[in-house]
């Protein structure tokens, strides 16, 4: 006789909304991390989302900006960017698709809205690099939403852009350094999705349509997207929809526990390299 041992459940230690804010040329966002509300969690510096059907919200795209030290992720849900750098790599990310861009040593690029009028919607996440990785070349990892395996689970649909699902799928993007999951779930009204997560990883569910009941101190409330839920220690991230159904994602990493030296666009280890970035970027070695 096999007996299968509990997992234990994480439970939500935060839940915040995000601070609405802009950026690049003015583009209107929600930053659910990396703001006063919501620090960093090691290993992800920050977290935008942005979704707006008005072309004046997000037309500024955001023009030739550098980075260094760190990795973008960027995942569309509805419309087009067009993507390129200075090393000559371009492309169009488009609904569904992901680009996962290590910056590393730096990199010049422009990220453009490719419509002037619809619905622009999707995320961008920065996940730190340790400092092994900090001045590595840049590179890029780009899949289109049909490369992504999708689980048909109990009421759920889960897209695995990267970590293991629960059926030996695995999400096509590697990412090493903190062995990242990122999972896209839609969930039918009232569905459960649990899933197991290594206990040394920070982990947290973003909530984006509907409304959900989490574990929390105090017994399971709900909470209406939109919402950064924020999990504590154990061995399993479990979200249940509300009557309307829900939509989220599953974010989780091992934390890297480096000192953080964060400047705009660069994110190193010591006050000394950040003005080493700034001297390499205008000296025009990026
Ligand atoms: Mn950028």
């Amino acid at each position: 006789m096999s007996v299968k041992q509990e997992l234990r459940t994480r439970k939500v230690v935060a839940v915040t909304h995000g601070e609405a804010t802009s950026d690049g040329a003015g583009v209107k966002m929600t930053r659910l991390i990396g703001s006063g509300a919501q620090p960093p969690l090691d290993p992800f510096l920050m977290l935008d989302f942005f979704g707006s059907e008005r072309a004046g919200d997000y037309i500024g795209g955001f023009p030739d900006h550098p980075h260094r030290g760190f990795e973008t992720v960027t995942y569309m849900l509805a419309g087009r960017m067009r993507h390129s750098d200075n090393h000559g790599h371009s492309g169009v990310i488009e609904a569904g698709d992901v680009q996962w861009m290590k910056a590393g040593r730096g990199l010049i690029h422009s990220e453009m809205p490719e419509q002037d009028h619809g619905l622009m919607r999707g995320f961008q996440l920065w996940i730190n690099l340790p400092a092994a990785e900090k001045m590595s070349s840049p590179a890029y990892q780009e899949f289109k939403a049909a490369r992504m395996p999708v689980e048909e689970r109990d009421g759920a649909r889960v897209k695995l852009i990267a970590g293991a699902g629960i059926s030996g799928e695995v999400g096509p993007v590697r990412a090493p350094h903190v062995d990242a999951v990122y999972f896209d779930i839609e969930l039918a009204p009232g569905a459960r999705f649990r899933q197991e997560t290594p206990p040394d990883h920070q982990a947290f569910f973003v909530l984006y349509e509907g409304s959900g009941f989490a574990p929390g101190a105090a017994g399971e409330n709900e909470i209406d997207s939109l919402a950064l839920l924020t999990l504590g220690p154990g061995e399993e991230a479990v979200l249940t929809a509300g009557t309307r159904g829900a939509r989220a994602l599953l974010l989780a990493g091992r934390p890297l526990r480096e000192p953080i030296a964060w400047s705009g666009p660069f994110v190193m280890n010591s006050r000394e390299e950040l003005i080493q970035a700034y001297e390499d970027y205008r000296a025009g070695r990026f």
